[in-house]
């Protein structure tokens, strides 16, 4: 029950819909504030489960509005950005070690002969550091998306400290952050505000006022011994893990060298820089099928060097969910470890988002994008011509249907809610079956306004994956 809590349906973006002037809309839109409040109170009740996007897109309004009026502690702020000063350790790391691959690795390559087994440990130890940043990192120390066995989160914690990433108590009190003020310039540590470079790998070489962090907002991994000693001793951690562990196993394969070169070098600069995509160009290219509120983007092409992780949009909307590329088909190489795990026993309580919520997410997107479309012709100032007008028809006649929907379903979980603190322990499994059925037509309805919008789309020859 844990794992299928709902965790949050942003219905901002219906208020695109009051633009029209229609009164059916405005009808509309006032049932889905209705639910909006009845399901921010709901969403309150729940701290751990609180979805921040939410939360900041609201902060963000109220930011925006002081900008005006606080022009100059803006200007000040901007000012210790462009005299921040150099951050040398990871500057040096950062600079150096790409210069050092382009420059010892072909040497090497075209002098020495490379064994089969050392191609395999760098291949190991690509997807050992790779996967550790996403499964270990990320989806289970910032996010908390599922619980994983000691064995299984030592191994990821040790892969992690392999990615020379910084420490636990850094990485993920950033990350948080990112989620927390996404697209802020000011306290997004890589706002892609800030253009590619910084929000790729700029944000690191100088010491931001944005970068420094003050570990509040980890207050669940502080009290980890384990955590602690690899954040006290970091600087030994990476040298035992990249030089001293590697050269053991290229020791091993009689190829200290090669496997350096390899498993070490090269290595670490593939996937600092994988990683770093996922900040720079997640936020950049790709498709945007849950909320057009940041600039996080669903990209499989990045998808296939970040472990999944190139499904950003989704995450960013769903951060909690274990899975970042939420559709079976989706390539989530993380997503599948993980489930593999738990199949084992290693994993516990992974986190997903139930699919009713996903699909009302998409469907709510596509009505903004249709209204999007109106307006577009609408501000050409030309007459409508007639399909655009049967469009526009059928779009409301949709988004009333479709609020609707989402009045049966506000009221579905009020009941379910009441039915639990009502109903007898050994009745909870009967309630819980009626219930299912009757979620399952919700969702049912969910997708029909889906396919009645793909339809609508269609007769105007608009492609929404385009947009
Ligand atoms: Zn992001
Ligand atoms: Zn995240």
């Amino acid at each position: 029950m844990i794992a299928k809590k709902a965790m949050g349906l942003p219905l901002k973006g219906l208020r695109f819909a009051i633009k029209s002037g229609d009164s059916i809309l405005q009808n509309a839109t006032t049932q889905v504030t209705r639910f909006k409040t009845w399901f921010d109170d709901t969403k309150a009740k729940s701290a751990l489960d609180e979805q921040p996007t939410a939360k900041r897109n609201y902060a963000t309004i109220a930011a925006q509005s002081d900008v005006s009026i606080n022009d100059e502690t803006i200007d000040l702020r901007e000012l210790e950005f462009t005299k921040a000063p150099i951050n040398w350790i990871p500057a040096t790391i950062l600079i150096a070690t790409p210069i050092a691959a382009a420059i010892i690795t072909p040497w090497y390559l075209f002098t020495h002969q490379v064994s089969a087994p050392v191609w395999g440990v760098f291949g190991a130890f690509m997807v050992w550091t790779g996967i550790s940043i996403t499964a270990g990192y990320h989806r289970l120390l910032s996010h908390r998306a599922y619980k994983a066995h000691p064995v299984v989160r030592n191994f990821l914690l040790l892969g992690s400290t392999l990615a020379v990433q910084g420490s636990a108590f850094d990485w993920v009190s950033g990350h948080r952050t990112h989620h927390r003020h996404v697209d802020d310039r000011m306290d997004d540590p890589y706002s892609a505000k800030r253009g590619f470079f910084f929000s790729h790998i700029g944000w690191m070489l100088r010491n931001y006022p944005s970068g420094k962090f003050d570990y509040k907002n980890i207050p669940d991994l502080t009290k980890d011994k384990v955590l602690q000693i690899q954040h006290k001793y970091y600087g030994l951690w990476v040298l035992a893990a990249n030089i001293g562990l590697v050269a053991a196993v290229g020791w091993l394969l009689g190829d200290v060298w090669g496997t350096l070169v390899l498993a070490g070098l090269l290595r670490l600069v593939l996937t600092h820089h994988f990683t770093f995509f996922i900040n720079s160009l997640c936020h950049m290219f790709g498709s945007r099928p849950y909320t057009d509120t940041n600039t996080a983007r669903d990209n499989f092409i990045l998808a296939l060097f970040t472990w999944g992780e190139g499904y950003h949009n989704y995450h960013h909307f769903f951060q909690y969910d274990y899975r970042n590329g939420v559709k079976l088909w989706q390539y989530d190489p993380t997503k599948w470890l993980i489930a593999g795990l738990s199949k084992l026993g290693l994993a516990t309580e992974l986190r997903t988002v139930d699919d009713t919520t996903i699909k009302h997410a998409e469907v709510q997107m596509q009505f903004k994008q249709a209204q999007q479309q109106i307006d577009t012709v609408s501000a050409s100032g030309i007459d409508i011509p007639h399909i655009m007008q049967s469009f526009q028809d059928r779009i409301k006649f949709e988004y009333y249907a479709f609020t609707q929907t989402v009045e049966e379903w506000q009221a579905l979980k009020a009941k379910a809610i009441e039915m639990k603190k009502n109903e007898f322990a050994d009745r909870l499994h009967e309630v819980d079956e009626q219930l299912k059925l009757e979620y399952a037509k919700i969702e049912e309805k969910i997708h029909e306004h889906n396919d009645n919008l793909k339809i609508a789309f269609r007769s105007i020859g608009y492609n929404k994956k385009a947009a």
